[in-house]
């Protein structure tokens, strides 16, 4: 791949901080005597010791020597030592084994820890997009995508999903206007990006077949696009006693997917912890970022994730996630059953196979926007309308976003009773 082709102005003309290379420099070499890096020294900082307990009854310490480290700067990339990267490689080899592991070192496997999933996007398409370019996404699409790419002057081309998200056909006519060898051309207008989620969409929920990843990624070959994979929601599909759909990474031989992965579903959102992984030529790019930008994610807070796991072991994280998987599905099975009883002959939808999310489409409603931020509300309850999710400013859309993963069984009863009132008194 000509990975250059794919970076933007922005972030080629990056370059590596003087001092974050000193940090690097003494980390690989401990008997250094640094009087370079503005490091505080820790003999001020206020806390000595911590010790966080588990649910399962495990305890991740950290005493006075520990607390220097976890409460100092460390490398832009990830913890090292204690290693949360270490962790990051291991998940992926279990549940991806990308195949540009096997690539030469220089254009192989890199990865970086992000403050969740939102940092690592908007740090990708900040490396990907230039004002103007032609951006491909999945329409509708996340909103926390749309607030990051909207203000970067460029143009957002819808392509249609369904309940298996992102359609091939779609993506294809879509590309029609280009020839494939105008990805040749640095002059030309073709995208270079295509953002999608393969499981458990927001808002939609779908989740995309292997068949459809295999389509996709051979339309991303043939028109040289790089696709960014954003999938928080991996470890909530709910096909516990199965292996997950090998993901766009899995498949990925040339090294154009960006993969951007989050604890915050599964061990918490606000700990802000999410990683980016793909070819090193990306991920170099990204390190150059972070250092510029938040230096790096918090060193304690990694050390938290990474001392877990290091007790955890692989088969401990695997049970925590199928235990997290089964609090969702009975959620998202208790959502249905209360949409089945007041929403039948009104609404309709597909069983979500994973995430957090229903998206109901209101039968004979054009649009929902007024509906739910006038009607609903006055019924005191609160939805997103589908039109918050178009590509496209101001599409209406007959779809709303249902969100299942707080409510009690009782408030999804009662949610559903009051939004049948809100839909009825609009229709009278
Ligand atoms: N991508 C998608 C599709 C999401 O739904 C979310 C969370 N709402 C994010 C990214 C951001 O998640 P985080 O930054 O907490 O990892």
């Amino acid at each position: 791949m000509n990975f250059s082709r794919f970076i933007s102005r922005v972030s080629a003309a990056r370059k590596e901080s003087p001092i974050r290379e000193t940090t690097r420099i003494k980390l690989q070499n401990p008997e250094v005597i640094s009087l370079a890096g503005g490091y505080p020294n820790p003999a001020m900082f206020p806390f000595q010791s911590a010790e966080i307990k588990t649910r399962d009854g495990l305890k991740v310490q950290f005493n006075e020597e520990d607390m220097k480290t976890a409460l100092q700067y460390s490398a832009s990339q990830g913890n090292r030592a204690p290693d949360l990267l270490k962790w990051v490689k291991k998940l992926h080899v279990k549940y991806h084994n990308p195949p540009i592991m096997k690539n030469e070192e220089n254009e192989g496997f890199a990865a970086c820890v992000s403050c969740g999933s939102q940092d690592g996007l908007i740090k990708v398409f900040e490396m990907l997009v230039n004002p103007g370019d032609n951006v491909l996404l999945d329409d509708p699409c996340y909103s926390g995508t749309l607030a990051m790419v909207k203000p970067m002057d460029c143009n957002l081309i819808p392509v249609t999903t369904d309940h298996h998200g992102l359609q091939p056909n779609s993506l294809l006519s879509v590309l029609e206007k280009w020839k494939p060898e105008s990805s040749h051309d640095p002059k030309s207008d073709i995208p270079r990006v295509l953002y999608t989620i393969p499981n458990c969409g927001n808002p939609t929920g779908a989740t995309q077949t292997l068949e459809r990843k295999k389509e996709i990624y051979a339309i991303a070959q043939k028109y040289d696009l790089v696709i960014v994979e954003d999938d928080p929601y991996f470890f909530l599909q709910f096909n516990v006693s199965e292996t997950p759909s090998p993901s766009y990474q899995a498949i990925d031989v040339d090294g154009r997917v960006i993969r951007c992965d989050s604890m915050s579903k599964v061990m918490s959102s606000g700990l802000r912890i999410g990683w980016i992984s793909g070819a090193y030529p990306f991920i170099q790019r990204l390190i150059l970022h972070q250092q510029a930008s938040i230096l790096h994610t918090s060193t304690f807070v990694q050390m938290t994730i990474s001392r877990l796991l290091d007790q955890w072991g692989l088969e401990g994280f695997e049970n925590h996630t199928k235990n997290v998987q089964k609090f969702y599905k009975e959620r998202r099975d208790a959502m249905i059953k209360y949409a089945t009883k007041w929403l039948t002959g009104l609404a309709e939808w597909a069983e979500p196979e994973g995430g957090m999310f229903l998206w109901i489409k209101l039968i004979g409603v054009d649009d929902t926007t007024l509906l739910i931020k006038k009607k609903a509300l006055e019924k005191k309850v609160l939805l997103l309308p589908g039109s918050a999710f178009g590509v496209v400013e101001g599409t209406s859309s007959s779809f709303c976003r249902v969100s299942y993963s707080f409510a009690t069984d009782e408030e999804m009863d009662e949610v559903s009773r009051l939004f049948v009132c809100s839909i009825v008194v609009k229709s009278t």
